[in-house]
């Protein structure tokens, strides 16, 4: 039987946190940990923290408050923080909870092995947090979710400074890995059977701003074109400020980037654009749309939009409506307004009442579902390509459906049934031609109605991944694919 100490990557927040802990998890194997089984109580656990919700820090303090009596009753138990709540709280989470072992920051992920083995020898708690990146994140060792599909980070950072947010405090200023290193990067996974990579980014479109070059982000998506092997590329998140029709051009002439795009709007007033510090307007962000829309015909386009930023009156909220109506989202990752401790919208006047906040809320939700519904209903009856997904929730017992992406990212039920009845044998990473049968408000059905299916590499090393791994090459259980990777907040702020 194993000794070997196991571990637990607890994750809160957005994709950046989502892939730290595939880094976290990486490191934790290469020092020799074992990813705990289900239901089991770690030796180790680790919080990846998130600090854009209002409540996040009494999440985090119920949380510890929970572990501080299975750690009492189990001797050589570790509990560590780490991520944006870490970076902003520091040394107050071991006075509140002195029974934490580690905290580290958002700059230092590399350092959680060391300071784990220092607390443990010292018996004392270590807190590490660096106020800049020393190391790319990405030079870490990674235990990816999927066999298929990867995130590539391009940047850390931000350097706008939106009043809801609290990520440039956090995160630090932009900082960009060379092109060369990322496209290595993304070559080293291909060779392993990824065959899909997100790219991201806090604000992709200025990727490339630290060494000067401008059309960087551009020649990166055409260099992704370049990889054979590759199928799919898709990105997030840029900003309307700094989208360049070089960026929207390299999208459609590069065939494997998909033609989706999210682009976060936030809010479609005016006004509100300018309380919060974004630099685009609705008619700027409108245009983008039209000309991704023009180049990319069969392009989804999705959004975050917060409802009842401070100051937002009825007039505002309506022309949010109306750029709704106008861009026809695929679908929209909406959020109330919640006060960010440290954030300068969190000082603003005029905070607007929560009943209202709610109100206008329902009513944006059922305006975004009204046209994701219309849109998914022109589905049906088409074909659409799906890449087969893996993880929990990909078989729904009931149905017997399998999931994917389309194209476009829509998300995809299907059954494993050709159009003859026969059952077909489709694996994780494959890709799968279905006819949409039905169009829900959230997703495509494709019942009885596999077109084709094309066995793939992915497929392949989804397939090898069954046998046993060295250490530091993860198998897990995979999540990314279905749903798509849902944060509990937006990629940017
Ligand atoms: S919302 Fe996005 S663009 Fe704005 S400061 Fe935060 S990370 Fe940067």
């Amino acid at each position: 039987m194993s000794t070997a100490r196991t571990y637990e990557v607890r994750t809160h927040g957005c994709q950046m946190n989502v892939h730290d802990s595939e880094r976290l998890s990486g490191l934790l194997e290469d020092a020799g940990y074992v990813a705990v089984a289900d239901g089991d109580q770690a030796d180790v656990v680790v919080f990846n923290t998130c600090a854009v919700r209002e409540n996040a820090d009494n999440k985090l303090y119920g949380n510890l408050g929970h572990l501080a009596p299975v750690k009492a009753k189990r001797p050589g138990m570790q509990i560590a923080v780490g991520g944006c709540l870490a970076q902003k709280d520091r040394s107050t989470i071991t006075e509140k909870a002195p029974w934490v072992d580690v905290v580290f920051g958002t700059h230092n992920i590399g350092s959680l092995p060391v300071l784990l083995e220092r607390a443990r020898v010292a018996e004392e708690a270590q807190v590490e947090i660096l106020e800049s990146l020393e190391v790319f994140p990405s030079t870490l060792p990674t235990k990816r979710e999927s066999a298929y599909a990867a995130w590539v980070s391009i940047s850390v950072g931000c350097n706008n400074t939106c009043t809801f947010c609290i990520v440039p405090s956090l995160r630090g200023k932009e900082k960009d890995r060379r092109p060369g290193e990322i496209l290595a990067e993304i070559e080293a996974l291909v060779a392993e059977g990824v065959s899909e990579v997100t790219l991201l980014g806090q604000n992709v479109n200025t990727y490339g701003v630290e060494f000067g070059d401008k059309l960087a982000f551009g020649k990166l998506l055409r260099a992704c074109g370049d990889i054979e092997g590759l199928e799919r590329v898709r990105f997030t998140s840029p900003h309307p400020s700094s989208f360049t029709d070089d960026v929207i051009a390299a999208m459609a002439e590069t065939p494997n980037v998909m033609p989706q795009l999210h682009m976060p709007l936030q809010s479609g007033s005016d006004k509100v654009l300018r309380d919060m510090r974004r630099s685009y307007r609705a008619e700027r962000y409108l245009g983008i749309i039209d000309r991704v829309r023009t180049a990319m015909p069969d392009a989804a386009i999705t959004t975050d939009i917060i409802v009842g930023f401070p100051g937002e009156t009825e007039e505002d909220f309506e022309a949010t409506l109306e750029v709704v109506r106008r861009s026809r989202f695929s679908t929209a990752f909406t959020f109330q307004y919640s006060k960010r401790p440290g954030t300068p919208a969190a000082e603003l006047p005029d905070q607007v009442d929560r009943a209202v906040v709610q109100e206008r809320y329902e009513r944006l939700v059922a305006l975004v579902q009204e046209i994701a519904w219309e849109e998914n209903r022109a589905f049906e009856g088409q074909v659409v390509e799906v890449m087969v997904a893996e993880g929990e929730g990909r078989k729904d017992a009931a149905t017997h459906r399998l999931s994917g992406r389309a194209r476009d990212n829509r998300l995809v039920h299907f059954t494993p049934v050709d159009e003859s009845g026969a059952t077909v044998e489709v694996r994780p990473g494959d890709v799968a031609e279905v006819r949409v049968t039905y169009g829900s408000p959230t997703y495509l059905v494709a019942d009885g109605a596999v077109v084709s299916i094309r066995r793939t590499r992915s497929g392949d090393a989804w397939e090898n991944r069954t046998a046993p791994r060295p250490a530091g090459v993860g198998l897990g259980m995979p999540t990314v694919g279905v749903p798509a990777p849902l944060p509990d907040a937006p990629a940017c702020g």
